[in-house]
This record gives C-alpha cells, sequence and structure tokens, in this order.
C-alpha cells in the first residue's frame, strides 16, 4: 500500500486495511470538496468514509467507499493560541512540519503519523497518554460532519452535542467529517527524554508502571514467546518532553521501506522468538534523548512494515481490560495464547486513564490494554474467539479501529444509537449480524 493512496473516482478496486486483511471489492470515490462529496452521498444507498486506510481491519471498507485525502487542506493555524482547522483528509504528517517550528505538538497522537484528521476523530484515537490527557476528543473544539441527506452541521460540546461525542469514536457511521478544529499543546523542544526499564515478568512489568504513574508518556514490549516465571518479560518505555530553548524543526529523514511482501513463512514461531531475543537484548536499561519523531512513531521508520507479513496478511488484536482486572485477565491471555501455538510478533502494553462519560464510543477504559499482531494462520480465528470470551469475562472490550474478526458486542458499543443506516463499513455489517 502506498504512504499516501491514490485513487480514481468510482475506480472499482480491492481495497484492505493496514493489515491487509480483509480484501473488499468497492467502488471508490475521491470527492475534491464538498459539493462533489454531497453528490455522491446523495447517489449511494450505503457508503463509508475512509481516510488514509491506517485501521488494520474492515473499519474502512465497504462497497462504495468515499475516500478523504483530497479534501487535505490545513484552513487555518493560530500560532498565537494553537488552534488549528483541517480539512479531515490532512495527514497528521502534513501538519507536524507547520506545526512544531513554532512551538506546538498534538496533545493526542496515535503511534503513527500517516492518518487523517478524519480517522483520527472517527476513531477517537489515544496516546501513550491516555490517563493525562485522554483521546483525541478531548482536544476536539469542533468539526464540520455531512449527513445522510447532504446537510452539513457543526458539532461541538455546545452545538449538536450528541451528535459530535456519537461521532467521536464513531467509526464514520454518522456521517462523513469535512473538517475539523483542535488544541494544540505548547512544547519548547524536539527532543525527549526516555527511560527504558526492564522488566523480568509480568508482575515487575505493572509494578513498573504502577511505579511511574507520574511519567506522562508510558507503554512497553511484552516477549510473548517467554513462558513459565518469564511471563510477560519486556522492556517499558517511559518519556517526558524536555524543555528547550533552540528553534524547533521537523527534520525527520527519509523512512525505509519494504519494498514488496515477504513469504507468509517469514514470520513464524522461531524467526518471531529469535527477534524477541534480539530485540530484547538491544534494549538495554537506561536514559537517553530521543527526537519526537523517534519516540512517537517508532514504526514509521519502515514504509509499508505491514508486507512482513506476507500477503495472507495479519490480524492485530487489541483489547482493553478495566483496572483490577488487568493483570489477571493479561495473564490468561498470554497463557491461552502460549498453548494455542500461535505466536504474535509485536506486542504492546498501554495503561489508560477514565473518560469523559459522554465519551461513550471511545475505546479506552480505566485500566491496561494490550495489542498483539498476529500473523494470519488457519488456526488464528478460533484462538481470537477464544480471547473474545476472556476479554468479555473480564469485563474488557476490544478496538473496533484494530478489529477484522471479533463477536459483536465485543468493541461495547452500543449499535442501537447509530439510527442512520447510509455510512455503513464492512466492520458496523459485521457487528450488527
Ligand atoms: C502502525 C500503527 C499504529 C497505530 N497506533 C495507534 C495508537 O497508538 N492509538 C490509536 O488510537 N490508534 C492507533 N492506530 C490506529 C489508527 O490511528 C486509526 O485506525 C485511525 O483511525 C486511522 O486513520 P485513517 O485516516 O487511516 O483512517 P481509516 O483507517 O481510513 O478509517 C478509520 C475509521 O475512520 C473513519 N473515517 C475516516 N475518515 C473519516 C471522515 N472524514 N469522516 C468520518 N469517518 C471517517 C472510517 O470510516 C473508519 O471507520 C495505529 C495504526 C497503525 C497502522
Amino acid at each position: 500500500m502506498k504512504e499516501r493512496e491514490k485513487t480514481q473516482a468510482g475506480d472499482r478496486k480491492k481495497l484492505s486495511g493496514w493489515a491487509n486483511y480483509p480484501t473488499v471489492e468497492s467502488d471508490v470515490f475521491q470527492p475534491e470538496n464538498a459539493e462533489e462529496l454531497r453528490r455522491i452521498i446523495l447517489d449511494s444507498e450505503r457508503i463509508i468514509a475512509r481516510g488514509n486506510g491506517k485501521s488494520y481491519g474492515d473499519a474502512s471498507l465497504g462497497k462504495r467507499v468515499a475516500c478523504m485525502l483530497s479534501m487535505n487542506g490545513i484552513l487555518s493555524f493560530d500560532p498565537g493560541t494553537g488552534i488549528i482547522t483541517c480539512e479531515a483528509g490532512v495527514l497528521l504528517s502534513d501538519i507536524l512540519p507547520v506545526i512544531v517550528p513554532s512551538g506546538w505538538f498534538f496533545h493526542v497522537t496515535p503511534g503513527i503519523k500517516s492518518i487523517t484528521v478524519g480517522g483520527a476523530v472517527a476513531s477517537d484515537v489515544h496516546g501513550k497518554n491516555h490517563p493525562e490527557k485522554g483521546c483525541f476528543s478531548n482536544w476536539l473544539l469542533s468539526f464540520r460532519l455531512m449527513d445522510a441527506g447532504g446537510a452539513i452541521l457543526t458539532c461541538s460540546r455546545e452545538e449538536n452535542p450528541s451528535l459530535f461525542w456519537q461521532t467521536c469514536g464513531g467509526m464514520g457511521w454518522t456521517g462523513v467529517i469535512l473538517s475539523a478544529t483542535f488544541q494544540l499543546m505548547r512544547i519548547t523542544s524536539v527532543s525527549m527524554h526516555q527511560q527504558t526499564v526492564r522488566a523480568r515478568n509480568l508482575e515487575e512489568m505493572f509494578r513498573q508502571f504502577e511505579e511511574q504513574k507520574a511519567c506522562t508518556y508510558a507503554a512497553a514490549w511484552i516477549d510473548t514467546t517467554a513462558s513459565g516465571r518469564d511471563q510477560g518479560k519486556g522492556t517499558a518505555l517511559f518519556a517526558e518532553h524536555l524543555p528547550g530553548d533552540k528553534a524547533l524543526n521537523w527534520d525527520t529523514g527519509k523512512p525505509a521501506d519494504v519494498p514488496f511482501f515477504a513469504p507468509s513463512w517469514l514470520l513464524n514461531p522461531v524467526s518471531i522468538r529469535l527477534h524477541n531475543q534480539i530485540y530484547y537484548s538491544r534494549n538495554k536499561p537506561g536514559e537517553r534523548v530521543i527526537h519526537l519523531d523517534k519516540y512517537f512513531y517508532p514504526l514509521d521508520g519502515i514504509t509499508n512494515w505491514n508486507r512482513l507479513y506476507g500477503r495472507r496478511g495479519f490480524i492485530q488484536y487489541q483489547f482493553c481490560l478495566p483496572g483490577p482486572a488487568s493483570f489477571d485477565g493479561i495473564r490468561e491471555v498470554l497463557n491461552t495464547i502460549s498453548a494455542s501455538g500461535e505466536v504474535p510478533f509485536l506486542s504492546v502494553l498501554k495503561r489508560h486513564g477514565d473518560r469523559p462519560s459522554r465519551a461513550i464510543n471511545s475505546f479506552p477504559v480505566k485500566g491496561y490494554s494490550l495489542a498483539l499482531d498476529f500473523p494470519r494462520t488457519r488456526r488464528l480465528t478460533a484462538l481470537l474467539s477464544r480471547l473474545d470470551g476472556l476479554v468479555w469475562k473480564h469485563g474488557g472490550k476490544i478496538y473496533l479501529a484494530k478489529d477484522a474478526v471479533s463477536g459483536a458486542g465485543m468493541g461495547r458499543v452500543d449499535m442501537k444509537q447509530f439510527t442512520e443506516k447510509k455510512f455503513t463499513s464492512a466492520l458496523r455489517e459485521r457487528l450488527e449480524q
């Protein structure tokens, strides 16, 4: 998949999300402006908005898709207040070179910068600082949304508030976001202070997170091939912004590329085990100063890394468990994975804080989430349905922006709130079955 996808209006093409599974044959429209979008919406019985296709599963797939990448202007940016208004198709990576030199950054950013502002709102993305900053919606002031009849509505906490909260994390099911206005965060340097800490098992890992509660950014990699007393061993990264007084620039260099799909056997239990051992031994405990880009977007250093999983693709399974259940639940999940013979390649543990009561569709609940990237095999769906059972039993939920196979209800989103059927994706059809 190209870094920025290009599509012709009304093209028939095969689309997938970042994990290259599933693939859906779609009529893809790429409106240049609101008037074109209105015509497309009015002509469609069913349609779903698509940003840059960086959700992993079937969230931005459907029989008809409105790809928003051509509506990509930064409409206004006030370097005095840090308030920015962008069209929905602008990528975070296009905003960064504009805001960073003026001393601004995102309050909340996911671990990838090639997503659109529309995608950030629709998934209500979170970062490594959820306890302190919440989701993207926390910093969203307003957006403009085109509804099924082609009308444009302004939504904020004051104007159309129900639609505002329904749309944040609403996965595109309320309409098409045209533009959004949000508040940025002051920074005085592009440097981060990062502390790397090793944990010998899951208990130690949770203790580290608790001890570093005051630290703004936290995320950990877990070696999912480790078992027995080593189960849950891994490396946690804690970080803070550093102050500075030098000119800020956003010069991030050119990423490496995976130019073609790797053979599907490349990531197998043996190679993944080896990779994990190397990763663990290379990430030595200690402190370092690291550039914003490398800290927040380490995976963007390699374009198209999803091709390493081969043409069969992969599935990212991300779930969040509420506080008291987190430790036992995650241990049970790791036990179940070990017993299954399936081996996830990447895994990321994050802690989460409370969310505003009205952000009913946001993914995180106060507790911990674990994201697991599984190469796709024949037995994987059976394992994931067992994991669904565990997540449900522990009162947790899965992240719809990553989902490709989970059962209805696993996102704990009340589907009945979305009464307008025009904006339907493959994900929504699956959840409503
Ligand atoms: C490497 C990687 C790391 C990631 N890390 C994180 C992370 O740390 N935290 C996190 O929260 N997420 C993370 N994600 C997920 C990603 O941030 C979300 O899936 C995001 O929504 C993708 O944005 P997109 O522009 O590619 O949207 P798409 O994938 O195209 O669409 C995602 C959803 O948004 C809807 N949508 C898109 N544009 C519009 C619009 N204009 N109007 C209405 N609906 C719209 C679509 O219908 C779909 O439901 C990560 C993804 C990758 C690939």
